[in-house]
């Protein structure tokens, strides 16, 4: 598990850029060099959200959405890896952490424990 801020997404973008749209011998495509020219002027360590959705022109490479709720929150707890797509399996917003606590808390369990007769779950 690990933190993942925005910050953290703006922090990544140029090289997740990079990687998406590698210098060919034949040439970028015509939008490709001036945005990753602009992104290259930017300040990561400062710079908004807004400024890199402005330079992108849409918000798809900045988004730091929970897995659960689908909300865009300044931070998520990453669980899991996927190696072939280099993701978190899951990221969950502090709500949604507090919300699977209780889903696996105690007397969660001990009501499940006495619905199911005492049974362990099949
Ligand atoms: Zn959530």
């Amino acid at each position: 598990m690990r933190l993942r801020t925005t910050r953290d997404v703006l922090l990544g973008v140029l090289s997740r850029w990079e990687r998406q749209y590698p210098r060919t011998r034949n040439g970028d495509y015509a939008w490709v060099g001036p945005t990753r020219a602009k992104l290259k002027a930017l300040d990561f360590a400062t710079c908004s959200k807004g400024d890199v959705d402005e330079i992108i022109g849409n918000t798809s490479w900045t988004e730091n959405q929970c897995s659960e709720c689908e909300k865009e929150v300044p931070a998520v707890v990453e669980i899991g890896w996927d190696e072939e797509n280099e993701c978190a399996l899951a990221r969950l917003c502090p709500a949604c952490v507090r919300g699977a606590l209780a889903v696996v808390s105690p007397e969660a369990l001990r009501r499940a424990r006495a619905s199911r007769g005492g049974q362990p779950r099949p």
